[in-house]
């Protein structure tokens, strides 16, 4: 089996999309610009600068855009390429677009297992566009292509009164119910959940669709990292555009992906900026904080339908089942001191912003 080395998050930076949902993080921030990914780089260039030699093994990578994915046709000759180099990748997408599914079901047989895609089933927006059959088709087109997916689902106030008919359609079109996320308010100091309801309400209204995923949000969202955090060596984040190499969202520039050289993998450490890591439940299954016990990645993403079936083709399931922290090497106290030293400026600014927050609740000046 395929060891997994590094979980990369990449941005793609696309920031438009042909569906409008209400609670899009891309209306919120106003950033709807027609803005379609263009690569400087060729899909070799990109592979070359990825490859297993430079990030220590087979890695995965995640691909996901500031509106939607699929939309600009130079997104998957890249993605090919990255499979070609031997790594899984994950592309999250509204399942739309049909021309992008055909061309990857006629990929070779083999990188076809080394793809997930996460399916976000934007259930309003796609019911009122008359596209629910749609965006099943596809579904069960990359299915018989031998792909792995998932289905998750965005929970919004206005599709509460459509929970029963979510659950039926859900279980009639992919087998089981869909995995259930959490809107986000990306604007707001706390990154709140996005919703009228107080959180414990919005746990129990969202609860009934039994999603693994769901529940492990639940349990870390709110909760402020305290522990240290493997960001920038066991996860990171990446701009493919711009080759901008991170250690978190929050974290620092490591390197350009396009220049030569070795990445200077680096922990952020103690240094996390967010009041909660909103998207924990990726990082932290990969093992950014190893001491936490968390469940593995696929059991978030999978499902096993009536019919007996799993979302998850077996070597995908095998891959994400894996923790880059058993995998890869864990530092030494000097090091964890050093990462932290050189992550001393974040801390500053992190202790900086909570007090300036602390103080503007209280209404100071
Ligand atoms: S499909 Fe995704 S990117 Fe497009 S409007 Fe909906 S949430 Fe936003
Ligand atoms: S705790 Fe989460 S958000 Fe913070 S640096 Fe680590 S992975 Fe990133």
């Amino acid at each position: 089996m395929e060891k997994l080395s590094r979980f990369i998050d990449c941005y793609i930076s696309t920031e438009t999309c042909n569906l409008r949902c209400k609670y899009c993080y891309v209306t919120q921030h106003n950033k709807f610009n027609s803005k379609l990914v263009s690569f400087k780089h060729t899909p070799r260039e990109i592979a070359k600068a990825l490859s297993r030699e430079r990030l220590g093994g087979a890695c995965l990578l995640n691909f996901c855009a500031g509106g939607e994915t699929l939309l600009s046709e130079d997104v998957l000759p890249v993605i090919r390429a990255l499979l070609e180099a031997g790594h899984y990748v994950m592309i999250v997408t509204n399942g739309t677009m049909d021309k992008r599914f055909e061309e990857i079901a006629s990929f070779p047989p083999k990188l076809r297992k080394q793809v997930f895609i996460k399916f976000s089933f934007h259930y309003l927006e796609l019911k009122r566009l008359g596209w629910l059959e749609k965006f099943r088709d596809n579904v069960w087109r990359m299915k018989e292509a031998g792909c792995s997916f998932t289905i998750e689902v965005t929970p919004s106030d206005d599709l509460i009164p459509y929970i029963d008919e979510l659950k039926n359609v859900s279980q009639e079109y992919f087998g089981a119910f869909c995995h259930i996320t959490i809107a986000r308010d990306d604007v707001a100091y706390k990154i709140n959940h996005l919703s009228e309801l107080d959180f414990e309400a919005y746990k129990k209204t969202w609860g009934v669709f039994d999603s693994e995923l769901f529940k492990f949000k639940s349990d870390i969202f709110y909760k402020t990292r305290k522990e240290f955090c493997y960001g920038g060596e066991y996860t990171l984040v990446l701009n493919l555009s711009s080759g901008d190499l991170r250690q978190c969202y929050c974290g620092k520039s490591l390197c350009n992906i396009y220049d030569e050289g070795k990445i200077p993998f680096r922990a952020i450490g103690h240094a996390c900026g967010y009041y909660h890591c909103y998207n924990g439940h990726v990082f932290l299954p990969m093992g950014a904080i190893p001491k936490l016990d968390t469940p593995t990645y696929d059991v978030l993403r999978n499902k096993t339908t009536l019919a007996g079936e799993e979302w998850l083709q077996p070597e995908m399931k095998e891959f994400m089942r894996q923790r880059v922290c058993d995998n890869r090497p864990r530092y030494t106290t000097g090091q964890k001191l050093k990462s932290d030293f050189c992550s001393i400026d974040l801390m500053m600014k992190a202790v900086l912003k909570f007090i300036l927050k602390r103080r503007s609740l209280r209404g100071e000046k």
